[in-house]
């Protein structure tokens, strides 16, 4: 499979760019990237609803003293932006985005009715990456992560990690993403990982069980758990065949105790939840990066900044082509017409070669309230009503499919061209 350098294709295609003025590690999304961006966090966030996840939104700063609570100002501070100092006090660019579920969570009193209570945020949050490693979209100082945190009993842990796993491939499923492989991850020698041998020994266990239940292959690799606990790693390769972790599960034990969580059991007692991290696309940044390079700019349909071009064979045909850009708003569909003044057909269809419907409408379609449909792949189907072309890409943007025509629901007989 030939992949894409995502770095020269985000410029030609107008997805993001950077400027050494706003400094290395953090981009800006163009227009059209942004509405890659923004289809893809409500892909997440609909995925996360219909799973039972509830969304919240937190400051991307805290005060130093939350991070030394959390471990991250004694484990993590490498990673971490120098404190600013603020009357007083130092607050600090936010490493992840856990401590402030955590204390979201001890907010209110909990039954274990409750649990599983599972917390979601697309939020950002920041990592001081050296200029060096620094590149386009994979590795950012500024990050958007999708990130979740499912708080639930310890008898809970292994449905909850194995439905993120499920979501996970969900997800990849609909973005046409493959995984280079699954990974369990496990600490290395070093003072970097929280010391609890039995806390490690038990999340391992349960990880293990989840990857083994699931059929998949994977391996383990050491040195590789976050600092406060193991964790399942989702790895995809890039351009330069660089693998870099998309998606991940993890058990933690570590900061509900240093926040001192609590819920009430069924014996009006007070026990302590477990945390699951977990993350279905990773940051947006990486998502999008792996995107632009797996499908070298021709997004999934319904992932696609254009989704229809209408190409009006000749002048004579531009009120039909107007009216057929109304027609796409009320579905809910992107769509552009390029008119004869920018050339040719055939160098119209050449220049919408990523678009993945490009509709022609000659005297005959115009008369007809019709369109000749070809796809972004070279296929091209006879003409068929206005109507039912928007109903069938409706149909397919909707069930978030990879495929560009559903050959099953027929009537439009298919030449390759
Ligand atoms: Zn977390």
């Amino acid at each position: 499979m030939q992949m894409h350098d995502h770095r020269r294709l985000g410029r030609e295609l107008g997805l993001f760019d950077t400027d050494p003025l706003i400094g290395a590690g953090l981009p800006y999304w163009l227009p059209d990237g942004a509405i890659v961006r923004h289809t893809l966090e409500e892909y997440i966030r609909g995925a996360e609803r219909r799973a039972g996840y509830r969304h919240v939104y937190s400051p991307v700063l805290g005060k130093r003293e939350l991070y030394e609570i959390s471990g991250h100002w004694s484990h993590y501070s490498d990673d971490m932006f120098p404190p600013m100092d603020l009357g007083g006090e130092q607050v600090v660019l936010r490493p992840s985005l856990c401590p402030h579920h955590a204390l979201i969570y001890r907010s209110r009193a909990h039954s274990y009715r409750e649990l599983p209570l599972r917390m979601a945020e697309l939020g950002g949050m920041y990592r001081s990456e050296l200029s060096g490693v620094l590149g386009g979209l994979t590795r950012v100082r500024a990050i958007q992560l999708n990130d979740a945190h499912i708080f639930c009993t310890l008898d809970q842990v292994a449905d909850e990690a194995a439905g993120a796993l499920s979501m996970i491939r969900r997800a990849y499923r609909a973005l046409g993403v493959r995984p280079s492989r699954y990974r369990l991850s496990l600490p290395g020698a070093g003072g970097k990982y929280v010391a609890a041998p039995e806390m490690w020994a038990r999340a391992t266990a349960l990880l293990t069980e989840v990857l083994d239940a699931s059929g998949l292959a994977y391996e383990t690799a050491e040195g590789e758990a976050a600092f406060y606990g193991p964790k399942i790693d989702v790895q995809v390769a890039d351009s330069a065949g660089r693998e870099a972790t998309l998606s991940t599960v993890q058990i933690d034990f570590h900061q509900p105790e240093r926040f001192d969580l609590h819920y009430i059991g069924p014996d009006g007692a007070r026990h302590r939840p477990v945390m699951v991290h977990r993350s279905i696309i990773g940051s947006v940044e990486r998502a999008a990066a792996h995107l632009i390079e797996q499908h070298g700019g021709a997004f999934p349909a319904w992932l696609a900044p254009t989704q229809l071009v209408v190409l009006p064979v000749s002048d004579a045909e531009m009120p039909q082509a107007r009216d057929l850009l109304r027609r796409c708003d009320e579905p809910g569909l992107r769509a552009e017409v390029a008119g004869p003044e920018h050339g040719s057909l055939g160098a119209r269809v050449r220049a919408a070669r990523l678009v993945p419907y490009q509709l022609v409408i000659g005297a005959r379609e115009a008369a007809r309230d019709e369109v000749a449909p070809r796809l972004r792949d070279g296929r091209r189907l006879d003409a068929l009503p206005v109507a039912e072309m928007l109903a069938r890409v409706r149909a397919l943007v909707g069930a978030h499919s990879t495929d560009l025509w559903d050959d099953a629901a027929g009537n439009a007989p298919i030449r390759e061209e």
